[in-house]
């Protein structure tokens, strides 16, 4: 294993074992679950909103440790940033998992996320990483729909 492996493993498991924003929100103003049957990741996700912004984040999650370290690394990504914003950190996130020639990289802010890089290498284990992600994705959509709808 090279160094950098090394390097991304051992941040996979500080997530894994510590994860941040774990827990829950009462009265989140968004509330999602998400599944991986293949693995038998599950999560459940809530947001707390102030206008535009996504003030508050929390992960209710048990699943492997891919799952666990990426729901981590997402909540730490994402809070205190705009909705918009954190639609685009989450589509860069889905590039560097599913586009396998063209890498997106991750500046230093959110340098962690690039760990999760490796995990390309074993495909059913992507969808583990992706898990945290397509869930807030779908949260924040419900949320559009819901303000284009009053
Ligand atoms: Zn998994």
């Amino acid at each position: 294993m090279s160094l950098q492996d090394e390097l991304y493993k051992e941040t996979i498991l500080d997530h894994y074992h510590c994860p941040r924003n774990h827990g829950v929100i009462s009265g989140a103003t968004l509330k999602q679950e998400g599944t991986n049957p293949l693995c038998g990741d599950e999560l459940t996700l809530y947001i707390k909103l102030n206008n535009d912004t996504i003030e508050d984040i929390k992960i209710e999650a048990k699943g492997c440790s891919i799952s666990m370290a990426s729901s981590s690394m997402m909540t730490e990504a994402i809070i205190g940033q705009k909705i918009k914003n954190a639609q685009i950190i989450a589509h860069n996130f889905k590039d560097m998992m599913l586009n396998k020639g063209n890498d997106y990289v991750f500046n230093e802010t959110n340098e962690d996320l690039n760990s999760l890089n490796g995990v390309k290498k074993y495909p059913v284990r992507i969808k583990c990483a992706l898990l945290a992600w397509n869930t807030l994705l779908q949260s924040l959509e419900k949320d559009e729909a819901k303000a284009q709808g009053e």
